[in-house]
């Protein structure tokens, strides 16, 4: 494997600091016994690591000839290696097969870290925790508090589905070939706290959407460009105790929250339409 020039196209920048790898499996706490899914193995460097301390490995590499690799490295052992992609990978179905919520790593291809995050949220009732490896900005925006420049749409969503917190930072010496930034670990325990905020998660995750859809707007004219009436808008701020400029980066969770639940209430005043 070794041997094989790698992919770019498909984020093949392998890890060579052996104690990066143990910091990595090291963070994912007591898995022994457990299922953890590895997504995007490439050459093993933490699938070997991740073997002797895990129960069982479903290891998914989208790259045929490295999945075919790590088959022939692992045979017999506690690995299985799916040849697909991770992001039409069926997690809740390995969920359900293993008979537990599943631990996820994965060194991740950069170029569709949010896809596959947005995927992770998205499958938060098959997974317990996550120890993933991103570019160092986008872990800033992962683990971002509002009122910072990086906080938005990313840090909502993420975090909306359980607490983040940031581990260490590699530079780009520490991967072959080496990327062109810096690289940052970050755990990700799964705990949606949609119901404890009360709030529906998709048309919650809709409303966030929207706040954030031009940042140089404020909040109220991103909601009145998405068709909310201006009465509605002001009500909802009000409830959340937010100024009338107020913009979407400034929000907590809790006040996107209250939002939600101002214009949900607020639309179930308006007059329905007369039937015709
Ligand atoms: N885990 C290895 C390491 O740390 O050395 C490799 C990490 S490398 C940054 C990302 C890996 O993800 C590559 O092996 C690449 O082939 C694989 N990959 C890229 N896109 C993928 C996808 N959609 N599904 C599964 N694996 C993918």
């Amino acid at each position: 494997m070794e041997s094989m020039p790698a992919r770019p196209k498909l984020g093949q920048n392998f890890l060579r600091d052996t104690q990066a790898v143990q910091r990595i499996v090291a963070a994912l706490g007591d898995v022994s016994g457990r299922t953890v899914i590895e997504i995007g193995p490439g050459r093993g460097a933490i699938t070997g690591a991740l073997a002797a301390r895990a129960g069982h490995v479903l290891a998914i590499e989208l790259d045929r000839e490295l999945s075919a690799g790590l088959r022939a490295r692992f045979a017999g052992g506690n690995v299985t290696v799916a040849g697909q992609d991770i992001l039409t990978f069926d997690l809740a179905s390995a969920a359900t097969a293993a008979g537990e919520r599943l631990a996820v790593v994965g060194n991740l291809p950069y170029g569709i870290t949010s896809p596959i995050l947005l995927k992770l949220a998205a499958s938060h009732s098959a997974l317990d925790r996550a120890v993933l490896m991103v570019q160092r900005e986008v872990a800033d925006r992962i683990v971002a508090a509002p009122g910072s420049r990086d906080y938005g749409l990313l840090s909502v969503t993420v975090q909306m589905h359980g607490p983040v917190e940031r581990l260490f930072t590699l530079p780009p010496s520490a991967f072959s070939p080496p990327p062109e930034v810096h690289s940052t670990v970050f755990r990700w325990r799964f705990a949606p706290r949609f119901a404890e905020l009360g709030v529906e998660e998709a048309s919650f995750l809709r409303l966030v959407r929207l706040a954030f859809a031009q940042r140089r707007k404020t909040l109220a004219n991103n909601l009145r460009a998405a068709g909310f009436a201006p009465g509605e808008i002001g009500s909802a701020l009000a409830r959340a105790d937010l100024q009338p400029q107020a913009r979407a980066e400034a929000i907590s969770i809790e006040g996107f929250a209250e939002m939600w639940k101002a214009l949900d209430a607020a639309r179930e005043q308006m007059p329905k339409a007369e039937p015709e």
